[in-house]
């Protein structure tokens, strides 16, 4: 892949990493774009994600605008070391901040994109409901376990 080094997330330090090697970091588990609350030091996730998250593929269909919103964050080294709340513990980020290793179903260890919602760890896993911006019926809001 161009201007990605290989195996670049065992050679260099988060704050080296230039922006193809960044993005190639997510794995696309969609856990981020879910709504969340802190509950004392706790997160607690809920089954409402973000209605521009499509689920077939797990992806943002507004990335390049999605600062646009002003609620979507965009994931850098500052939120991960001062807002982690915000990331699920999965989240590849968190991981090699905390001097943990890619998990063996990201997709940069498999090889496949797709194996990140294969493997389980993706939002597709998960029973959601995509109406963040729509009236939601209060009873239908559940929090949900995300790890
Ligand atoms: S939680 Fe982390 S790895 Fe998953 S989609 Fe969000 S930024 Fe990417
Ligand atoms: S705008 Fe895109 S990246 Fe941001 S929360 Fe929504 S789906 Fe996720």
């Amino acid at each position: 892949m161009e201007n990605i080094e290989k195996e670049f997330w065992k050679k260099k330090k988060l704050k080296d990493l230039n922006d193809a090697e960044w993005e190639a970091l997510c794995d696309h588990c969609g856990k981020c774009c879910v709504q969340k609350f802190q509950q004392g030091s706790k997160t607690v996730f809920t089954n409402i994600i973000c209605d521009h998250l499509c689920l077939k593929d797990i992806s943002c269909s507004i990335y390049h605008r999605r600062l646009l919103t002003g609620y979507c964050v965009k994931v850098d080294l500052n939120v991960v070391r001062e807002m982690p709340f915000l990331l699920p513990g999965t989240c590849a980020y968190k991981l090699l901040d905390q001097g943990k290793e890619l998990p063996a179903w990201h997709p940069l260890m498999t090889g496949d994109p797709g194996s990140v919602v294969a493997s389980g760890n993706s939002l597709a896993a998960v029973s959601v409901i995509t109406e963040m911006s729509a009236m939601i019926d209060p009873a239908r809001i559940e929090t949900i376990e995300i790890i």
